[in-house]
């Protein structure tokens, strides 16, 4: 008649031993009864197994859950490129012209102060100076992305 007590008592607060949750008291007296019942060692071990298994299982849904989110993704990826393609193509056309059209401006016109001629220039420079910055990093992210997809 004893013995089904202690036992019940260990059982109601084995998930709690495990998560630590207990008084210092209480987890030793739960320790001390698990080494010598082997029945709630056992439940012990079950307990701890199906946590593992939880866990195992949540881990595998994320990668489950992001990999249609990837594939879905490919169209989004070629617009993104398209889109990054004819930016550049645009940019450099217009760029292209502005360079010419302000080497023109800067060697010819005389009449505009040097150091306006010169922030000008700077800050088409710098323009292109960051697009080139965004484009490398988008590169980068790109090939980033491929690796992940590859490590799936
Ligand atoms: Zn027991």
């Amino acid at each position: 008649m004893n013995k089904p007590n202690p036992c019940e008592a260990v059982e109601e607060k084995l998930s709690a031993y495990l998560d630590d949750e207990l008084t210092q008291q209480e987890q030793q007296r739960i320790y001390l009864h698990i080494q010598q019942c082997p029945e709630c060692s056992a439940l012990l071990q079950e307990l701890e197994s199906m946590r593992t298994d939880v866990k195992d299982a949540l881990l595998t849904s994320v990668d489950a859950r992001d990999l249609p989110t990837i594939l879905n993704d490919q169209p989004a990826r070629w617009l993104s490129w398209i889109g990054w393609s004819l930016f550049a193509l645009g940019f450099l056309l217009v760029g292209g012209f502005f360079v010419w059209e302000l080497s023109r401006e800067l060697l010819t016109d005389t009449g505009t102060p040097w150091w306006l001629r010169l922030g000008v220039a700077g800050l088409y420079l710098g323009l292109a100076v960051l697009f080139l910055s965004v484009l490398r990093q988008r590169i980068v992210a790109r090939k980033t992305d491929k690796y992940k997809k590859v490590n799936l």
